[in-house]
């Protein structure tokens, strides 16, 4: 799956989970659950993260970020190098690697947990689409796949996949805040 496909089943991921919990989350959860799923591939050097941040227009936000542009880079390539793409990062192992690194905002912003947390593992749910499947249980078992065939990545029927899951999605926030619901439905009275 390619990075916006994998960025909407976190935001996914995330509204389903309030919706199971029946807990609004914050605004900077939304953006945080995006990226947490962009993590897994980190493994693959040509990644959106693996490949380090891109450059910015503020010089000062470049220095902040280079750090962490060298740090990706430089895990992406010791991923990549010892145990290739898509093995450890995309398994339940990598999840507790996942979850026991950003363990510490827990406490703190558990709302942030979440989310991260959706994000990573909704990464494995979209890629279980793939052809090629997800090795859940690496290193060992066969790679676990939820359809016979498979999605091919980057193919039409990908984009397909990733327009039903942006109106679920919409449909879940619409659920989840009564307020945008409430203004829609007296948008749609309005509208002859
Ligand atoms: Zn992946």
């Amino acid at each position: 799956m390619n990075a916006t496909t994998h960025a909407i089943f976190g935001v996914a991921a995330l509204v389903g989970v309030s919706l199971f919990t029946g807990e609004d989350p914050a605004l900077y959860a939304y953006p945080a659950a995006a990226i947490a799923a962009w993590i897994p591939d980190v493994d693959n050097p040509r990644s959106r993260l693996g490949n380090g941040l891109s450059r910015t227009k503020s010089p000062i936000l470049d220095k902040l970020i280079r750090p962490v542009s060298w740090g990706l880079k430089a895990l992406s390539f010791v991923l990549f190098r010892t145990v290739g793409h898509r093995t450890l990062t995309h398994s339940l192992l990598g999840v507790l690697i996942f979850a026991a690194i950003v363990s510490p905002l827990a406490p703190l912003v558990p709302g942030l947990y979440a989310a991260l947390l959706a994000g990573y593992a909704s990464h494995l749910f979209a890629d279980a689409l793939n052809i090629r499947g997800v090795p859940l249980f690496w290193p060992m078992g066969k790679p676990f796949k939820l359809l016979p065939g498979g999605v091919r990545s980057g193919g039409a029927f990908e984009f397909v996949v990733a327009i039903v899951m942006v109106l679920a999605t919409g449909y879940g926030i619409y659920e989840l805040y009564p307020a945008i619901g409430r203004s829609f439905d007296e948008f749609l009275a309005f509208t002859p």
